[in-house]
């Protein structure tokens, strides 16, 4: 298991171009929206940069918008920003396979979120903070999933 400090080195530090920083702004502003102190956000574009899918952590439509149990622990029923953002795409009936991909995360995906990531097609995954766990990486990188990481003041 790689510790969080050699992934620091491993996944490649990119400077962004204009696209990939207009996303990962939406992807900030679309974290935003989550009603949790934690607020995580992913965007899904195409190759031409079209927004195909966007998403943030929550519970599920209809339900309660409380995503904390009573000792202040996240709720399994929430879903996290990536999730939403390949629920979302699915329901719409769009699909990852017919372009390359790219997600857009505010933070590096958990290892279910990158399981997700990799069966709904996406190529690229661009974040700009490490998760707790570097998990989800290595299920990305060991799937053929290009990660690619940006520093915080190049957003
Ligand atoms: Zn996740």
């Amino acid at each position: 298991m790689a510790t969080l400090e050699t992934d620091i080195h491993r996944v490649p530090l990119i400077t962004p171009s204009r696209t990939t920083r207009l996303m990962m702004d939406f992807a900030f502003r679309v974290a935003q929206e989550a009603r949790d102190r934690v607020k995580v956000g992913a965007v899904i574009a195409d190759a031409r940069g079209n927004i195909l899918s966007y998403g943030y952590n929550g519970t599920p439509s209809g339900y309660s918008n409380e995503m904390r149990d009573e000792e202040g622990k996240t709720k399994e029923c929430v879903l996290h920003a990536e999730q939403n953002a390949i629920i979302k795409m699915s329901s719409n009936g769009v699909s990852c396979f017919v372009d390359e991909t790219t997600m857009y995360s505010t933070i590096a995906p958990c290892v279910s979120c990158s399981s997700a990531i990799v069966q709904s097609g996406i190529k690229t995954v661009i974040f700009q903070d490490y998760y707790k766990s570097v998990e989800g990486l290595e299920v990305l990188e060991a799937c053929g999933v290009k990660i690619l990481r940006i520093k915080r003041e190049e957003r």
